[in-house]
């Protein structure tokens, strides 16, 4: 067996991603070298939504305020219009319709100050407060003598420097049409709409400077937890597992962050708890043979011997050695599969010729103990699996069986369908399994009675180490299988693979 590792890559090759090769996600994560702080960055992002959420507020406000100016003045110019369109009819009555005169008259009593009033007969312009600009007015009332209705509003851009808005009353007397026309130009609504638009230039600034402020202290305390928890993490090596993050009282989502981290670690604790476990077991079962086998040599080259004597300690040394390259290769091969290096050789074959199979091979060790082995292996049951890895865990299950049932006791290995699966059952009538042992008896390296293992499989290769059940297990697994036991201290134990057919 050669390990891939060390050579499987050529020494040129790189193994370091080349900057083209990066994910996407990991480039955007290098380019704020100058928001590398989470805590920069989410205020960047708070800073820039508030500011367009600012900016659209203030847009918003000045839209409404200009919109309700406009209003207010228009309201203002009808109302003037129409006072002047009243005066001019009570003028018109007194004056015996000299229009001139009323409008003039009118023009007197009201005396406007910023709105300019004009009296117009038809399209012509009788009088007016101010020069306005004629032509303009006279198109407009032209329009609006061809309206059905009595009032009007309309703007009128071009007056003065920022415009104007006008509104009329018209009505007719002695069968002419006389219209009362109410201008105002645009400039105070323009400065009172400057002065506001100034404000909020003057107080944006400093409003962002203090939002940006208060973004940064506040994910500052947000993020408190998550810079505790980085220097608790910090703190924690391989001799430290055990150490849990302080969950305390962080927000939701950092205490999540610290429960799966420790989740993590328990994790990394136990499997750290188990390979040192492995580790420590291994190396004690290695121990035991290497030290037979130097002893014997050691006793062997201590005097002159007879060669039977020699030939007596070489097997004790070839035994041993034989038990100990099973131990590794069991130990190479459990290791293999924990890793997900080991590929199964599945093809079809017919379960029940294996069992026989293996039946017939330990028969020798059965009749040796006196013990009665019966076989039902059923009829042609053909399954997809690894052949090699099967034949040993059917091999295991019933070697065990043999070798824990006192001679004169029985062991039967059966085989059922049911539905979908298949069951195979290895019963003997031995020594048993306490319940406490039962839950255990998996677990590699573990041994109801390390005295009684040794006894009982005195001259088996890969017996008495406390491996073998460990391996039925992965073998079982790796076949989507499960193993049960069922057993009684001094009545015998059962032991079930449940196999799916397919
Ligand atoms: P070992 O090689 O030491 O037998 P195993 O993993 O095969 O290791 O078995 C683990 C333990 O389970 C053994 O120490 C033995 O005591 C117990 N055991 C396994 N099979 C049987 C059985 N059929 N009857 C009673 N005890 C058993």
């Amino acid at each position: 067996m050669t390990s891939k590792s060390g050579t499987g890559l050529p020494a040129c090759q790189s193994v370091l991603p080349q900057p083209s090769s990066l994910p996407r996600s990991l480039l955007r994560a290098r380019w704020p070298v100058l928001f590398g702080s989470l805590r920069l960055q989410l205020t960047a992002w708070y800073l820039a939504f508030f500011s367009v959420l600012f900016l659209l507020f203030c847009l918003l406000l000045y839209g409404t305020l200009a919109r309700a100016l406009e209003r207010r003045l228009d309201e203002k110019l009808a109302s003037e219009a129409a006072t002047a369109a009243a005066l001019m009819r009570e003028e018109l009555d007194e004056m015996g319709g000299d229009g001139p005169r009323a409008a003039l008259d009118v023009l007197s009593e009201m005396q406007p100050a910023a709105t300019v009033i004009a009296i117009l007969e038809q399209t012509k312009v009788l009088a007016a407060s101010s020069p306005i600009p004629g032509p303009e007015l006279r198109a407009q009332a032209a329009q609006f003598l061809l309206a059905p209705s009595a009032d009007a509003v309309w703007a009128m851009p071009r007056w003065g420097r920022n415009g104007a808005r006008a509104a009329a009353r018209q009505f007719t007397r002695a069968g002419r049409a006389y219209i009362a026309v109410a201008v105002e130009p645009l400039d105070s609504i323009v400065q009172q709409l400057r002065v506001f638009r100034d404000a909020l230039w003057f107080t944006l600034p400093p409003l962002l400077a203090l939002a940006g402020l208060g973004g940064y202290l506040l994910t500052r305390r947000g993020l408190a937890p998550l810079g505790a928890m980085v220097e608790q993490s910090r703190k924690i090596t391989g001799e430290s597992l055990n150490t849990r993050l302080e969950v305390g009282a962080a927000a939701e989502e950092l205490s999540a962050l610290a429960v799966s981290f420790n989740e993590l670690l328990s994790r990394l604790d136990q499997s750290f708890e188990s390979m040192r476990r492995f580790v420590q077991d291994a190396s004690h079962e290695i121990r035991t043979p290497l030290a037979v086998i130097r002893g014997e040599a050691d006793v062997a080259l201590a005097n002159e011997r007879s060669a039977a004597e020699y030939k007596e300690s070489l097997a004790v040394i070839q035994e041993e050695s034989r038990r100990l390259s099973r131990l590794v290769d069991d130990l190479l091969n459990l290791a293999r599969a924990d890793a997900g290096h080991l590929q199964l050789q599945v093809r079809q074959l017919y379960l029940n010729d294996l069992l026989a199979d293996c039946c017939r091979s330990l028969q020798p060790l059965a009749t040796a103990r006196n013990i009665h082995l019966e076989c039902c292996p059923a009829e042609d049951l053909a399954v997809e699996g690894d052949e090699e890895l099967l034949r040993r865990m059917l091999w295991n299950l019933i070697d065990n069986a043999i070798r824990y049932t006192p001679s004169g006791g029985r062991v039967s290995a059966a085989i059922e369908v049911d539905g979908p699966e298949v069951r195979i059952r290895i019963a003997d009538t031995g020594v048993g399994i306490s319940p406490e042992a039962a839950g255990r008896v998996f677990e590699r390296f573990y041994r109801v009675d390390q005295a009684r293992s040794r006894q009982h499989k005195p001259e088996t290769l890969s017996g008495g180490f406390g491996l073998g059940l460990s391996i039925v297990k992965w073998i079982a697994e790796a076949h989507h299988a499960a193993v049960e036991l069922t057993s009684r201290p001094g009545a015998g134990s059962t032991f079930t693979v449940r196999l799916p057919r397919a």
